[in-house]
């Protein structure tokens, strides 16, 4: 029985408040704060009528650790849920440490005014984390998040060594709209238009953002043109599984959608940096961001799906030559009739309530700072099956 405080009432804030209250046992009181009270108040009021629970609501502005502090200390949570935006992550970290309560997010800090993410600025709470007898939990929704369980399993039962792996992740659905982002739209293009990364033969490789891409075969979905990108949960299972040779990560992008990307980019829309606009300063991204449809809108209508998993070849137990791909695929309209939301805002709130429930029912615990690779995967996987993405073995 514990209370949890969620901060961002976005796509995931919406799935990770449905799959909390799915499970009262564990979570048996639940605050949803945002800067956007109005938003917490309808995620809400689904709630009451879906599962006769009441969510408790409030409006914090999260990028300032005080107004955090003071929402933890009148509702006492034993653990924060932080699924607001990257930019908060620190503020919120400050906050909790500063309260001693746990925490847990799913994307890395990124500066708002340089679109880069890493580990470093989170992995140096560490020692701050122990002394203060606290755990933070680091990017647990689906990638990062379930993709670090998957390659964490495998290597705790099928790999004496891991020496190649590919994360693929594709999003087969379709929202009917000309061109939106499946989740918060300023994250989702600082990430990709950024130049993409992998690691090889220890040492990081940098490529001009969407230069390399091959088709990749997705189950249940056929092959799809998959582009190389950078994503966070590299860093964190290289320095976990430092035995790893190659490591990318492939992501799937309509034709159309590199398209509208391309003229954005083209035009500046896409710019971080502010610009002098009739006597005001605007940033191009921000000012987009307001014109395109919020992620948590796109699920009405959404059909198709989502086949995400993680190939690994490498030595098995007795050192013989193996493969093998662990994955999972998500229906956007079945993410909707239980959600509200698209498969790609439930594919990341469902482990990141698993990773609570983790926490919270003691299954992984410590004091400091953690990416979710460091835990035993076996009782994760298993709330996977459960709670709405089951996943499968094979080869490729
Ligand atoms: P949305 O844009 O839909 O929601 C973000 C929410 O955060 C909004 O409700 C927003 O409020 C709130 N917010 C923004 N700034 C603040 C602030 N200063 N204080 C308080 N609340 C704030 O994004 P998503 O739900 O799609 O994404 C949420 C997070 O999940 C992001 O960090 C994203 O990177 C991450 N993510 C992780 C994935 C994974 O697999 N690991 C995959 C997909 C997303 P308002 O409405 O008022 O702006």
């Amino acid at each position: 029985m514990s209370k949890v405080l969620i901060i961002g009432a976005g796509g995931v804030g919406q799935v990770v408040v449905h799959k909390c209250a799915q499970n009262p046992q564990v979570f048996s009181e639940i605050m949803l704060a945002s800067r956007t009270k109005s938003k917490c108040d309808r995620i809400a009021s689904q709630i009451e009528s879906k599962y006769g629970q009441k969510i408790q609501t409030a409006s914090v502005d999260a990028d300032y650790p005080e107004n955090v502090v003071k929402l933890l200390r009148s509702f006492k949570p034993e653990l924060l849920i932080n699924v607001a935006l990257p930019y908060q992550d620190l503020a919120i970290m400050d906050a909790c440490l500063e309260c001693r309560v746990n925490y847990m997010d799913t994307a890395n800090y990124e500066p708002k005014d340089v679109a880069k993410f890493e580990y470093k600025w989170q992995w140096a709470y560490q020692e701050r984390y122990k002394q203060a007898n606290i755990m933070a939990l680091l990017g647990c929704g689906f990638d990062p998040g379930v993709t670090n369980v998957f390659t964490a399993y495998m290597k705790k039962h099928y790999f004496n060594k891991m020496q190649l792996i590919d994360i693929v992740d594709c999003n087969a659905g379709s929202h009917g709209k000309a061109f939106a982002t499946n989740f918060n739209p300023e994250i989702n293009i600082r990430e990709i238009t950024q130049n993409g990364r992998y690691y090889e033969n220890g040492e990081w490789k940098e490529i001009p953002g969407m230069s390399i891409h091959k088709p990749v075969f997705y189950p249940e979905v056929g092959d799809k043109e998959s582009y190389l990108l950078f994503h966070e949960e590299l860093e964190s299972l290289v320095k976990h599984f430092p035995e790893i040779e190659r490591i990318r990560f492939w992501m799937t992008f309509s034709e159309q959608y590199l398209t509208h990307l391309r003229v954005l980019e083209n035009v500046g829309m896409t710019r971080i940096d502010p610009v002098e606009f009739q006597g005001i300063k605007i940033v191009p991204l921000e000012f987009l961001k307001a014109l395109l449809p919020e992620p948590a809108s796109l699920g009405e209508n959404y059909s198709g799906k989502t086949s995400i998993g993680v190939q690994v070849e490498g030595l098995d137990k007795n050192n013989q030559p193996v493969k093998k791909f662990i994955y999972n695929v998500c229906d956007h309209a079945e993410s909707f009739k239980e959600t509200g939301t698209q498969a790609v805002s439930y594919t990341t709130g469902v482990p990141t309530m698993i990773g609570a429930m983790m926490m919270l029912t003691g299954k992984w615990n410590g004091t400091g700072v953690f990416n979710v690779e460091q835990f035993d995967p076996d009782p994760f996987m298993e709330k996977l099956n459960i709670h709405g993405l089951p996943w499968k073995e094979t080869t490729f």
